[in-house]
């Protein structure tokens, strides 16, 4: 099946009278015959449902949808994007271990590796994306465990070279994570380029109409966790009586891990109604997607040849450094998510801002509305102009995420604003 069916036929194929639609199984629990297929479930060789802390039927229904519009082998929801980085990384690294991550990538998965992982024993090198491989060689250590980055990174809109860092991954025998929250696999599908593992934010294009939060966790099933640096696959797990994960579950022994181990412990667990609502969005994900490139697209341009703006950040920009990288990773366009820099710094920015009318002001992105956010006085307003500047955030730098309304609406609006200002 091609993306656009996969939307809407993968993960729940109903039988003769069922629901149409998916069911929300709201149940905690689940009840059996015998104490003994119970003792089965816990020693993980019979398969069903334990508790839906683990699994729910709703919930995996999405889960094989998203493992299928990724080409993995198994997906683990999560009840946010955050919690997906987490149980990503810590079903791999381990106190003492160490990651190489570009830069660029989003302000909350920055605080979660510099300062709460790194209190738990896991360091993190941060790297130029855009540096040569021998530069970004350097950044690797004895420890390091993984490398991760962001397909579309937030708010440069910088287009990572998957190829290039699956290499320099792969030459140091680890896995290579990707974010690819604001490509979606509508618009790439990183394991295709060498990716080991695939994580998103399902609060963001995927359910794509800011009513749910959402993480998942996609495994490729391709990197080899048996090559010696990677005991907790390849030794007994003494949770489940000495079960070893590579030799039980091969291919997708990174993700059963991810759900029996570390779901199991930290509870970070997707709900059935909240997988429910997922599931909508993702049915209309391709048509969405289509039009917010479409959409982002003309915004860009139109920004572009503005006199009131001093710079447009949109890989289909002619003269966007990642002109180049998005006509190959993202050949069917750039995301809704455009970044620009007004004349006249803070206050410019501001008046801006306050001016619009059909753009809603919100700390989010990837809305079927379009939104807008100015980084100075919200989500970085601790830092003054000249931190702001030494952050890569020009005190005029306004973030806007690119609706399905009609274009000429969009652009009437950002037209006034920028009149007022
Ligand atoms: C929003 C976001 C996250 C965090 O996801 P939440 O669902 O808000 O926890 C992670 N990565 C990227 C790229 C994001 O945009």
């Amino acid at each position: 099946m091609k993306l656009e069916t996969q939307c809407l036929h993968e993960g729940y194929t109903p039988g003769n009278g069922d629901t149409r639609t998916l069911p929300i199984y709201q149940s905690t629990t689940y009840t059996y015959d015998s104490t003994d297929h119970i003792g089965a479930l816990f020693d993980l060789t019979a398969p069903g449902h334990m508790y839906s802390r683990i699994s729910n039927p709703t919930v995996d229904a999405v889960e094989q949808k998203i493992a299928a519009l990724e080409g993995g082998v198994g997906a683990l929801c999560t009840s946010s994007g955050q919690a997906a980085t987490l149980i990503a990384v810590l079903n791999i690294l381990n106190a003492g271990d160490h990651l190489v991550s570009t830069g660029t990538i989003y302000g909350g998965t920055i605080n979660l590796l510099a300062v709460t992982l790194k209190r738990l024993g896991i360091e993190t090198t941060f790297v130029d994306a855009d540096a040569s491989e021998e530069e970004l060689q350097k950044a690797f250590q004895p420890n390091t465990k993984a490398v991760f980055g962001e397909t579309i990174a937030n708010p440069a809109i910088a287009v990572l070279d998957i190829e290039k860092f699956a290499r320099l991954a792969h030459k140091n025998g680890v896995p290579l994570i990707v974010d690819n929250t604001f490509a979606t696999p509508f618009l790439c599908r990183p394991f295709e380029y060498g990716a080991d593992i695939v994580l998103h934010s399902t609060t963001k294009y995927m359910d794509g109409h800011a009513v749910q939060m959402g993480g998942v966790i996609v495994d490729s099933g391709n990197f080899d966790w048996t090559n010696g640096k990677f005991p907790a696959f390849t030794q007994p797990d003494d949770s489940y009586h000495g079960l070893i994960y590579t030799q039980s579950f091969g291919k997708a022994a990174y993700i059963t891990k991810a759900r029996v181990q570390l779901m199991r412990d930290f509870g970070a667990c997707q709900s059935a109604f909240g997988a429910f609502l997922l599931n909508l969005g993702l049915e209309t994900l391709p048509l969405r997607m289509e039009r917010h490139c479409q959409n982002a697209d003309r915004v860009a341009h139109f920004l572009a040849q503005s006199e009131k703006v001093e710079s447009v950040s949109y890989p289909t920009l002619e003269g966007n450094p990642y002109r180049e990288l998005a006509q190959k990773y993202l050949p069917k366009g750039s995301s809704g998510v455009v970044s620009f820099t007004i004349r006249g710094g803070r206050d410019a920015a501001v008046r801006f801002m306050d001016s619009l009318k059909l753009a809603s002001l919100v700390v989010h992105v990837a809305d079927i509305r379009t939104c807008a956010l100015h980084p100075a006085s919200a989500t970085h307003r601790q830092l003054t102009d000249a931190q702001l500047v030494a952050a890569g955030i020009n005190p005029g730098l306004i973030r806007l995420s690119v609706g399905l309304e009609h274009i000429d609406d969009i652009l009437e609006d950002l037209s006034q604003a920028l009149a007022k200002v």
